[in-house]
């Protein structure tokens, strides 16, 4: 008898984004098949957790029919392609969501074997396939991230990706990219070789949209029209070539970018791409939390972030998100985008279909915990953990709420329940909820004990470090308590606590 054997299934959508239709259709195959739960993560996607090998190709079949895949999710590839969520900054947001989808398609792999293993494709030839011309016959070392970013927002937590592109806007209009690289959160116990970092910046490409620029071309073709697309492209080649394939805890594009240094692997970039970077552009990137609630586009549509706790699509006795949002898809009064702090922006929603969706969410108490919850809640990001994850050493997602609903009385207590405060939480060191970029990191160690990580910038530009390894809870709400009792007294005007600990306990 064979083992039950359970998978998770997460979409590839670059940007993070659902038509009414789709989400209907995810709301069906995640009870058909999975848990039932739809998952948001943190790099602004979905994934469906619980599901059983026989259910692993219905579920395939099932996405297909709604255009959704499941490509490049995993594995030593580019992976989903994170982008500012909020469609407020239109029309600017329409240009970078369809950049985040032509990198996500130029970088995909050529083979079709997804298609012939899951969907029955029959194959096309039964000669040996051409190496792939990106990832040749061997794949990436490692697994790859690129974010982009539309200042003054940093949702998508740009710096903490291996490639980080900030758009650059003059009067209105995107005029190219900073672009940056190195970045990347995971590392292991115990092995002082690997460390958290943030992506270093190495100049700036000038960007000009191309419409429909993958359609029916060669890639050769692409790249030589969009010097972006070819820069990013080559970075990928430079991993590919230079990475260490040896130890895979050293073989993120931070170590390669280390190893080469950041002058010697932009040498060799420049040397692929034919052409030199300018330099960097002044970027001014001011929060990376989420605008709650109502805000309106310049087109006159509306848009409704609403709070979804470590970004579980569920409905329970409080707050019922899957009945809300599926009367929602079925009516097709919007369409459905993903954050990368979690959340989903009910979105393109018409003026006269408004009322009728804020009663829907009033209805099922969505308004009400977004309204409500505390500032420091509505901030926090946890991974998912146990008990899905086979890597969690603490608990993650499951264990947060609770340890946020001990924080929010000290909080209270020292005057400090409006400042916006980030906590973010993994049950081990991977850091897929980006733990060392918060002002309050909990990276798990054993049960119940966590590594307390404090002082990163809450703009996202300087990591935290570790203040106290493997605190057990009650040593974590004694040491909030003394920490934040003496920032409430001995702040500067404006401070955030992440830079109140770096200049007060760090450089102190
Ligand atoms: Fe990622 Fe580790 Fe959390 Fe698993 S336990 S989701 S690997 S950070």
């Amino acid at each position: 008898l064979e083992r039950l054997y359970s998978f998770m299934i997460r979409l590839r959508l670059a940007g993070g984004f659902l038509t009414a239709e789709q989400w209907e259709g995810l709301h069906h195959i995640a009870g058909d098949y999975s848990t039932g739960i739809i998952k948001i993560t943190t790099r602004q996607t979905v994934q469906l957790h619980g599901i059983v090998k026989s259910h692993i190709k219905p579920t395939l079949q099932a996405f297909d029919k709604y255009k959704l895949d499941s490509i490049c999710t995993c594995g030593d590839v580019n992976r989903n392609v994170t982008a500012t969520a909020h469609p407020q900054v239109s029309p600017i947001h329409g240009e970078v969501f369809q950049l985040a989808n032509d990198i996500s398609i130029l970088l995909l792999p050529k083979t079709r074997a997804y298609y012939e293993i899951w969907l029955d494709e029959a194959p096309l030839t039964t000669a040996e396939p051409e190496p792939d011309p990106l990832y040749e016959n061997r794949y990436l070392p490692r697994k790859f991230k690129i974010g982009i970013a539309i200042p003054p927002s940093n949702d998508v937590d740009v710096y903490t990706n291996d490639i980080a592109l900030v758009a650059i806007v003059e009067k209105g209009k995107i005029k190219g990219f900073n672009l940056a690289i190195g970045g990347g959160m995971g590392t292991t116990h115990g092995n002082a070789e690997t460390y958290p970092r943030l992506a270093t910046t190495i100049g700036y490409v000038p960007y000009k949209a191309l419409k429909n620029a993958l359609q029916n071309a060669e890639i050769p073709d692409v790249l030589e029209k969009n010097p972006l697309l070819k820069a990013v492209y080559e970075v990928l080649t430079v991993q590919r070539d230079f990475g260490n394939r040896v130890d895979r805890k050293l073989s993120r594009l931070k170590y390669t970018v280390d190893k080469l240094g950041v002058e010697g692997f932009k040498a060799e970039l420049e040397k692929r791409i034919g052409f030199k970077l300018e330099p960097a552009k002044p970027v001014n990137l001011t929060h990376r939390t989420d605008d709650y609630g109502w805000h309106q586009n310049h087109a006159g549509l509306w848009y409704y972030t609403a709070f979804v706790e470590n970004g579980r699509v569920l409905d329970d006795e409080n707050v019922q998100f899957k009945t809300a949002f599926l009367a929602i898809a079925q009516a097709r009064k919007a369409n459905f985008r993903f954050s990368c702090n979690q959340n989903l922006i009910l979105s393109d929603i018409k003026t006269e279909d408004k009322a009728w969706i804020e009663a829907v969410l009033a209805k099922h108490g969505i308004s009400q915990l977004t309204e409500n919850a505390s500032v420091v809640r509505k901030s926090a990001i946890a991974c998912v953990s146990f008990n899905t994850c086979p890597l969690a050493l603490a608990e993650g997602q499951r264990y947060l709420p609770d340890l946020i609903t001990k924080i929010e009385p000290i909080l209270v207590k020292h005057k400090l329940q409006k400042d916006d405060i980030s906590i973010r939480m993994t049950g081990c060191p991977n850091g897929c909820a980006r733990p060392y970029a918060a002002e309050i990191g909990f990276v798990g160690t054993h049960y119940g004990r966590y590594n307390l990580m404090l002082g990163a910038k809450p703009d996202g530009t300087r990591l935290n470090r570790l203040y106290k390894e493997s605190l057990n809870e009650t040593e974590i709400l004694g040491e909030l308590d003394t920490l934040f009792g003496q920032y409430a007294k001995q702040r500067k005007s404006k401070e955030s606590f992440g830079d109140f600990v770096q200049r007060t306990v760090f450089e102190g």
